[in-house]
């Protein structure tokens, strides 16, 4: 019975500074074997850094990398059984399909036989058995993709590393290439780390997320989880869609209670995962659009309709998206709420109409202001 590691990769309290930059600022983590693990943070949050240093581009102030339970640090990046795919690729233009996905095995000393038999292999496994006296300008956008992450799993890597390889490609094909890379990750069974700022990358291929902010992680977890249950105020910000509002506490019988907006609204909030915020505290509140519920004032439900929270709002305008359509409302201090819809065409409401927005008080997610004692 062999005694792997139960963790491809474990950072400890690894930190990196650029003189007074503290880029990455004492983050651990670990990732279990076979999975697909994307850390999703803003410009500038320190993704890159860290990536770099598991890769052993860059060396930590502080901190431990193990890379199946063994130290990486001082390990040069050519012996750390780590590869990276990178955002503009870095194929071999002069060299074809065959050469490009070879050129590690070559490197490694090989045998011309037993490269011709991975290389096939992993055509197969991608899908694309046919390519390889192709040349690299012949190959599709997705093509291309496929092969760099080819070139990489042929030296069979413990961790693949993905920074943003997405980001050079246009909408569409970056949709497909979402689904692409999540069934691409299963087929290998390797655990894939992937850097990107854009969440709807991360949920839909990860099995986990960290949501990285100034250096720190915020929180790690699965999609589901920090969409529905976010720890923090900027976590609820920046996975998924949220109306936002900023106010104090006026009354709390610590379960939920009542906020007075900036705006002079009062709403009612349900505190999440027993979270005590005291009368008088600082706090933002963020609701999902797909919560808030719109009808014209003078429809029937309107009347009928209950809800804990309710706003006067007129309608500024629609936006069609399928079945991911949204109305902007004014509301009665002019701030503007996002609402999911539905368009049909046929009698939705328009801009100008009055209506109401209801939301449940559970559905309210709320925050200690950050600084807020
Ligand atoms: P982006 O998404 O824009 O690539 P990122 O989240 O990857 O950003 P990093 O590139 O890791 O962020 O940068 C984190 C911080 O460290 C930034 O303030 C950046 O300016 C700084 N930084 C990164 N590399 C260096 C360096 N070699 N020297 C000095 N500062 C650096």
């Amino acid at each position: 019975m062999t005694n792997s590691p139960m963790y491809d990769l474990e950072c400890i309290n690894i930190a990196k500074s650029f003189g007074s930059i503290r880029a990455v600022d004492d983050v651990s983590f670990d990732i279990p074997s076979g999975s697909f693990f994307s850390i999703l943070g803003p410009s500038g949050c320190g993704k890159t850094t860290l990536m770099r240093m598991i890769a052993g581009f860059e060396e930590p102030s502080a901190g431990d990398i193990k890379i199946k339970g063994r130290s990486v640090l001082g390990t040069p990046p050519n012996k750390r059984n780590v590869k990276m795919v990178f955002q503009h690729l870095a194929l071999f233009p002069m060299m074809n399909v065959y050469e490009n996905i070879a050129y590690g095995l070559r490197c490694n000393g090989v045998s011309n036989t037993e490269i011709k038999r991975k290389v096939h292999d992993v055509l197969e496994r991608i899908a694309l058995p046919d390519v390889a006296d192709r040349e690299i300008h012949q190959l599709s956008g997705g093509q291309k993709q496929r092969i760099a992450i080819a070139r990489c799993m042929v030296l069979d890597p413990d961790v693949l590393l993905l920074d943003e390889p997405l980001g050079a490609l246009d909408l569409k094909l970056r949709e497909a290439m979402k689904i692409e890379l999540k069934l691409l990750q299963h087929q290998f069974n390797t655990t894939f780390i992937y850097i990107t700022h854009d969440q709807s990358e991360a949920l839909v291929m990860s099995d986990h997320v960290a949501i990285m902010n100034q250096g720190q992680f915020e929180q790690i977890g699965k999609p589901q989880e920090l969409y529905h249950h976010p720890k923090t105020a900027f976590v609820a910000g920046f996975v998924g869609d949220s109306n936002r509002w900023s106010g104090k506490v006026k009354s709390s019988d610590g379960s939920g209670g009542k906020v007075q907006t900036e705006q002079g609204l009062e709403m009612a909030f349900t505190a999440a995962g027993g979270l005590k915020i005291p009368e008088g505290a600082g706090v933002d509140i963020f609701v999902r659009p797909e919560f808030i519920h719109a009808v014209r004032q003078t429809d029937a439900e309107s009347a009928s309709a209950t809800g804990d929270n309710r706003m006067e709002g007129i309608v500024d305008s629609l936006l069609f998206n399928g079945a991911n359509s949204r109305v902007l409302v004014r509301g009665p201090q002019g701030e503007l709420i996002e609402a999911d819809v539905t368009l049909t065409g046929d009698d939705d409401i328009k801009p100008g109409e009055n209506v109401y927005l209801f939301w449940s008080s559970r559905q309210a997610m709320c925050f200690a202001s950050r600084g807020a004692a």
